[in-house]
């Protein structure tokens, strides 16, 4: 897609659509001339040159891409109207086009019934399934593994409930005996299960753990912020293929988020939270003085505790769908693409005396670290930070993040090294471009290059 040309026309359709309504003069107050805008502008891109470059495939550090051209299209076109999805009086077209795109993602889960929304961020997201997840089961607290995203600690202190953070097993799912011994307490009222942790993209039992929800009575809500469309993948053909239990399972559960500004190709600002009983839109109700009087339908806002939300956001996801739908044959190939990547570099690393795997990867996020002497958590972390800077700085840069693992975990999967501290860095690289598959022997060969280096 050639955007230079795809951006004029966008903006040429806004503006003639402009057209139909009456003439008017812009306001004087507003005006700035293109020579003024011209040398602002060349300073405001040189600022903007101090980032990583996230598009390159020597980018394999943390959960950052751009988003793909027909959502930067949809996102600008949209924008220039600027639509609030609050009420439909603030956008009918792009508040239509986010029921079509939430319906999409919640058929990809296989949900029969749904309610749901986009939101800024799986943040938010999160805390609307948690405030629910309150609303239905008050008084009792909210039980996630000690891998699960440190939101959901936060948000339990910002609702008033108790968070149980449960331990976390070998491979850094969450340990079902030890929930079990959470939830005999009576204490706990909602499980958080994560498919696909941001670490390491572990993915909890959500099949095995559905049996606890009858047992103990408790709602299950599913984060898969970042691992959500992986269910696409969920028993393909193919290296990639994933187990399909877990991800089957999620249609059972009670709630579930996910980001589309993750894996779904979109800029920031483009999280969702999908409640499989549509009756709990009761617990967001409240008469507002200012917005709805067009329809009796539902309005988004009456469903969602943000009030104004950007239109362009379900704009550029709607258009992004029609092109490359959640479907296997859609975007699903792309997350495959990141997925035989963290498989074929696992297998690099496996052969490698230089580099060890510190778990293979579940999804496409591989942990490694330096295979040092001597063999102790210090000189792990030591050399993970240092291989970590000196890949940025080199001439010819790979950029690469680090993840702080716990003395037990490292303990779990690794008891040669000696835990002489209490965790210790070790690198991460998360693999979400597709690219990354024809790029990742060179990655291999420049991280070993790195480490051999000291
Ligand atoms: C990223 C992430 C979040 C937080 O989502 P934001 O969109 O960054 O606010 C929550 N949970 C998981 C598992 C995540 O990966």
């Amino acid at each position: 897609m050639d955007l230079k040309h795809w951006l004029g026309r966008a903006d040429d359709a806004i503006q003639k659509w402009a057209g139909t309504f009456g003439p008017y003069e812009p306001h004087p107050s507003l005006h700035v001339d293109d020579d003024t805008f011209g040398a602002l502008f060349d300073e405001f891109t040189v600022r903007l040159r101090d980032n990583y470059p996230f598009f390159h495939p020597s980018y394999a550090g943390q959960m950052l891409k751009p988003p793909h051209p027909a959502a930067v299209v949809g996102h600008l076109t949209a924008m220039l109207i600027n639509p609030n999805n609050h009420a439909l009086d603030g956008g009918p077209a792009t508040a239509a086009m986010e029921r079509e795109a939430v319906a999409r993602l919640a058929e990809m889960f296989g949900f029969d019934t749904h309610l749901g929304h986009l939101t800024t961020s799986g943040t938010i997201a999160n805390l609307e399934a948690l405030f629910v997840a309150r609303e239905l089961h008050p008084g009792r607290g909210v039980a996630y593994s000690s891998e699960a995203h440190y939101t959901h600690g936060r948000m339990c202190r910002v609702l008033g409930i108790e968070g149980h953070p449960v331990p976390a097993d070998g491979q850094g799912r969450i340990d079902l005996d030890a929930l079990e011994d959470v939830l005999r307490t009576g204490d706990v009222g909602t499980v958080v299960l994560t498919a696909g942790t941001t670490g390491l993209g572990a993915v909890d039992p959500i099949h095995t753990a559905l049996a606890l929800r009858d047992r103990y009575g408790v709602r299950i809500h599913v984060d898969a912020a970042y691992g959500g469309f992986f269910t696409l993948l969920a028993g393909a053909d193919g290296p990639e293929r994933l187990p399909a239990e877990p991800w089957r399972a999620i249609a059972q559960c009670d709630a579930v988020v996910v980001d589309p500004h993750k894996h779904g190709l979109q800029p920031y600002g483009c999280g969702a939270v999908i409640f499989r009983d549509p009756e709990v839109g009761r617990f967001y109700l409240h008469d507002s003085p200012y917005t709805y009087f067009t329809s009796d339908e539902l309005h988004l806002g009456e469903i969602s505790l943000e009030c104004s939300r950007a239109g362009a956001s379900a704009a550029a996801l709607w258009l992004t769908f029609q092109l490359l739908p959640p479907t296997p044959a859609g975007l699903g190939r792309v997350l495959a693409a990141g997925r035989r990547a963290a498989l074929r570099w696992a297998d690099l690393i496996d052969a490698s005396d230089v580099l060890e795997l510190y778990q293979r990867p579940e999804l496409d996020i591989i942990g490694y670290f330096p295979a040092v002497e001597p063999t102790t958590l210090t000189a792990v972390d030591a050399a993970s930070a240092r291989v970590l800077a000196d890949g940025m700085t080199h001439p010819d840069p790979v950029f690469l993040s680090t993840l702080k693992a716990g003395r037990a975990a490292f303990a779990a999967r690794h008891p040669c090294v000696t835990a002489d501290a209490d965790g210790a860095r070790i690198l991460r690289s998360v693999l979400m471009k597709p690219e990354s598959e024809q790029h990742v022997e060179r990655l291999h060969n420049r991280v070993e290059q790195l480490t051999r280096s000291r």
